[in-house]
């Protein structure tokens, strides 16, 4: 349940950000950053709340200002995302609106950073993170300059240190001047000895133990505090860096997995017909090549290679007298029954307007014609029905073609040899064998014709035709 919950959700985030309008990406990057602001607020009043505990470890005033700061921000991000969700459609001024969004946004990350004193972790989380997110959801030349400015903010407040300039920040850490004359002194530049761990982790480190280390019971208060100060304000950054980090993150994620899906989509509508829904021709001679030649089995005694090209009978004619729109059911209709028919290891493409190619490896020539044969006499006995209960019949027209065994073997071996003596010719393999594959088409093409001229509704050899000679005998060479 909750699974499902959170796949619906993810699913939804993934349509908002890649399907929505403009204004709608605008105001989930304006929730986003409501979130943060709002948890940011609760982190003040939890602060607030147990002021009697933490009060040594941050300036009191300047505590104030942030707070009031960041319920400025709560309040001015819940009036922006009122004013977005009151636009059905896109407002003329969006680019002034994701300006105003992230100058505010800008501005509040130099406060925050600024009054929290500068951290490594809250910092990257913004300047990378952030600026990711917003990249995906608003104007990046906005995105760009926001980017800029914080980065710039981060290298000045870096810098300043090491030239004596301290700015003011929030952060206190009690006992500091005992910690640092300890530190020393008891941790020296390694880790702390075991003598020191035991002091700090103890509740009442023995008198004996404070002596041997010559440090008084104060100080190890101090020190303590001092830890604990450290620890509170660890904390604090984690808690202000973590929702942004897990956010982005998510984003990340509905991102890549749209576009893995787009790719797929991609792939799948440059290899299949529109119409159809069955492999169109690009994909089918890529297919030729890469059966008849790259995986070839050359151990194989069985390499004939067959292709069948139908062509559906007087089709004109059943556009003229049905329409287009039926002359496509019967496209769709005779792709299916192909298809069907077809073995697995069998190709089936639409090759153009009402032809059919039908690529069959390792496939002899007398079984490529009893094939042809069984798929004449399926496309014959299927009836079309119309709506008005009428039906109708259609008849189709095919040519065989085959590249006897030692053909094959000769051309993959020439094959294996061009592409090892040759490693450019190996990437463009695909044109070498581009004008055998059409040799091999064009030789099932001519018997097609001959199937026409013999009166349409037959399987015609064109391998018997080259040895009666009413075709030329074919060359089929790879360039
Ligand atoms: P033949 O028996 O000699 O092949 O005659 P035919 O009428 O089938 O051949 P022709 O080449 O004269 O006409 C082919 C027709 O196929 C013309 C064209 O409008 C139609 N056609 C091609 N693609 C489509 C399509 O996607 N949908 C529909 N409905 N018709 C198509
Ligand atoms: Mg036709
Ligand atoms: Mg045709």
């Amino acid at each position: 349940m909750s699974m499902s919950f959170y796949r619906q959700s993810y699913k939804r985030l993934t349509q908002i950000i890649f399907e929505w309008q403009d204004i709608d990406r605008l105001s989930l990057l304006c929730s986003f950053i409501l979130l943060e602001v709002t948890l940011q607020w609760a982190w003040c009043l939890m602060v607030w709340l147990n002021h009697n505990q933490l009060n040594n470890y941050y300036n009191g005033s300047q505590f104030e200002l942030l707070w009031l700061w960041v319920t400025v921000a709560v309040l001015f991000y819940s009036w922006l995302l009122i004013r977005f969700n009151q636009y059905a459609t896109l407002p003329k001024n969006l680019f002034g609106w994701q300006t105003l969004l992230a100058t505010v946004y800008t501005l509040h990350m130099f406060i925050t950073t600024a009054m929290l004193g500068y951290n490594e972790l809250m910092a990257g989380v913004t300047l990378v993170g952030s600026a990711m997110l917003a990249m995906i959801l608003i104007d990046r030349k906005i995105v760009w300059l926001s980017f800029i400015s914080y980065f710039c903010f981060i290298l000045i407040v870096s810098i300043l240190p090491f030239y004596g300039v301290h700015l003011p920040s929030m952060r206190q850490y009690p006992g500091v001047s005992t910690y640092h004359e300890y530190y020393s002194q008891l941790f020296g530049q390694g880790s702390p000895s075991n003598l020191v761990n035991q002091v700090l982790l103890s509740t009442k480190p023995s008198t004996e133990l404070l002596d041997s280390l010559s440090i008084t019971a104060k100080e190890v208060a101090q020190i303590k505090a001092f830890k604990s100060s450290q620890l509170f304000w660890f904390a604090t950054y984690f808690y202000f860096a973590m929702p942004k980090a897990i956010v982005i993150v998510s984003v990340f994620r509905a991102m890549l997995s749209i576009i893995e899906r787009n790719k797929l989509n991609i792939q799948y509508n440059a290899d299949h017909d529109a119409l159809t829904g069955i492999k169109n021709r690009r994909c089918v001679l890529d297919w030729i090549h890469q059966t008849l030649l790259k995986e070839a089995n050359v151990n194989s005694d069985n390499q004939h290679y067959s292709v069948i090209l139908l062509d559906l009978d007087s089709f004109k004619a059943v556009n003229d007298t049905y329409g287009h729109q039926v002359g496509d059911q019967v496209l769709k209709e005779v792709a299916q029954l192909l298809e069907k028919a077809m073995e697995r290891q069998h190709v089936v493409s639409r090759y153009g307007g009402e032809e059919f190619l039908l690529a069959l490896p390792q496939t002899s020539h007398e079984t490529a014609l009893l094939i042809a044969e069984a798929l004449k006499k399926e496309i014959e006995a299927m009836v079309i029905h119309l709506e008005a209960d009428e039906s109708f019949q259609v008849t189709a027209s095919f040519g065989v073609a085959t590249l006897p065994h030692h053909e094959v073997k000769r051309l993959q071996a020439t094959y294996l040899q061009i592409i090892s003596a040759d490693k450019i010719k190996a990437l463009r393999s695909y044109q070498m064998s581009e004008k055998l594959i059409r040799s091999l088409i064009d030789l099932a093409d001519s018997a097609l014709y001959q199937a026409k001229h013999n009166g349409r509704n037959q399987v015609v050899s064109a391998n018997l035709l080259v040895i009666r000679n009413q075709v030329p005998v074919p060359s089929f060479e790879l360039v």
